[in-house]
């Protein structure tokens, strides 16, 4: 049993979620029905098989969200802290994006050919993260899965070494995690192509010296990593631990790829500007389309020279690094609208002092009802956790998960009017998310631990 709940309020749980999940079946009738209509047609009911996740029994089906306010079929209006898991880290339908894609819709938006926007959208990304040779996909995980390729060709080395408990989107060769040292597959991974321990060395976030060690086998194209981990909820670096990660990159001849498709929360650089990291590639996805598929990854100047002077690497056709609507015209104008109206320098003064406001909110909750849990922030996402102390690594991160108190706080919160990320106890704020918008969390969080705690 986590140690996450006192015993009375674990015993008081189960009523707790099936008062919930009654009040969610009254008011989301809409949503139930199209649910029910879709289970023939699509595998599990949803269009992906992980929308299944939401708390209720089946989702609520989007009617329109604007700003940080959606709604859904029934009517009912929600204060949208997940955006999308960072997919709508802009927002909802920012006028300035929509503009550019009517724009561009209207006159091409998938012709294989490339519009100035990517010049643009590059030379920004290059002034925010540090100068590099940019390249486009539909997805960050695309993005990663074509850095690794690089990284193993320039190096001719196998292996990718990445944290316990990360997450880097649907790339193989990082479902991969420790059991008393060993690396196996991720609990339930589907159809591994390989085991992957032949693809993988995986080391616990903060291991300096399990780093060493695994880097000393020699065979490490790269280090795939967050510069803090935000997949098992966030942990934050240790002082010291980026600058003694580049050091045995450096030393072993390891390439640093820092994943920076949710820190962006951190600044408009991200954590790599902000703490001044040195990758060799930096990837990015979701969050800079303003809600239209996109990743990016840019290659250290020298490394962008050195692939494209090696003759065995066919970067053109069926070498392993393409996609035929990546760099499309449609996502790069998206992107260059984003960048340059909504997620500008200055729109992460606003997103993060509201951040704080969650965090503050949480935590006045957290100590009024006595529960033995924390809150992190990062930039402008904040996140409350089931422990009196930050989890160090992922493997301690993981060990807090309670998937039932979950369920419950986020129905809770659901049945109340605020959208929490089903894989995240997580608020993300975005530039239209309002002080009324995070005090709602506050109190429905509040007024939810007063249930579970009563005495
Ligand atoms: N990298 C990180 C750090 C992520 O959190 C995610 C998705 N949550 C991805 C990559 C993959 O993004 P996508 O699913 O959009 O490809």
């Amino acid at each position: 049993m986590p140690a996450s709940l006192p015993r009375s309020a674990r015993a008081r749980l189960p009523e707790l979620l099936a008062r919930e999940e009654a009040a969610f079946a009254e008011r989301t009738p809409r949503s139930r029905r199209l649910f029910e209509q879709a289970r023939g047609e699509l595998l599990a009911g949803v269009p992906m098989s992980w929308m299944s996740r939401w708390a209720g029994p089946y989702p609520i089906y989007l009617d329109r969200a604007e700003g940080a306010e959606l709604s859904d079929v029934d009517g009912n209006s929600y204060a949208d802290l997940c955006l999308g898991d960072t997919g709508a880290m802009a927002g909802h339908a920012p006028p300035a994006v929509g503009e550019a894609l009517a724009d561009r819709y209207g006159t091409g938006a998938t012709t294989m050919l490339p519009t100035e926007d990517a010049a643009w959208v590059a030379a920004e990304l290059s002034r925010r993260f540090g100068e590099k040779r940019w390249q486009f996909t539909l997805s960050a995980t695309d993005a990663n899965r074509f850095a690794i390729r690089i990284a193993r060709h320039l190096t001719g080395r196998p292996k990718v070494l990445v944290f316990n408990y990360c997450y880097h989107g649907t790339v193989d060769e990082s479902f991969a995690s420790l059991a008393d040292g060993a690396v196996v597959a991720r609990e339930g991974n589907v159809g591994a192509p390989v085991p992957p321990a032949e693809t993988t060395r995986v080391v616990e976030w903060g291991d300096v010296a399990g780093l060493e060690r695994e880097l000393a086998a020699g065979d490490v194209a790269c280090v795939l990593t967050e510069p803090a981990l935000t997949n098992i909820g966030i942990v934050l670096p240790e002082p010291g631990f980026h600058e003694a990660l580049r050091e045995l990159c450096d030393g072993a001849g390891t390439l640093l790829i820092i994943d920076e498709t949710h820190t962006l929360s951190a600044g408009p650089g991200g954590c790599t500007r902000r703490w001044n990291l040195r990758p060799d590639v930096v990837t990015l996805g979701k969050a800079i389309g303003g809600g239209v598929p996109i990743g990016a990854f840019g290659l250290d100047p020298a490394l962008g020279e050195r692939i494209l002077a090696a003759r065995d690497a066919d970067l053109e056709d069926t070498g392993g690094v393409g996609g035929t609507l990546a760099g499309n015209a449609l996502s790069l104008a998206a992107a260059r609208a984003t960048l340059s109206q909504v997620l500008r320098d200055e729109a992460w003064e606003g997103t993060e002092v509201l951040a704080g406001r969650f965090a503050a909110g949480a935590r006045e909750a957290i100590e009024r009802h006595g529960a033995p849990w924390h809150v992190v922030q990062l930039g402008c996402r904040a996140e409350y956790r089931f422990s009196p102390e930050p989890p160090r690594n992922g493997g301690e991160a993981a060990a807090l998960g309670d998937p039932e108190l979950e369920r419950y706080l986020h129905l809770h919160a659901l049945n109340r009017g605020v959208l929490i990320t089903p894989f995240h106890n997580m608020a993300l704020i975005c530039p239209a998310t309002t002080a009324e918008q995070v005090d709602r969390h506050g109190e429905v969080f509040d007024s939810a631990l007063r249930e579970l705690f009563a005495a």
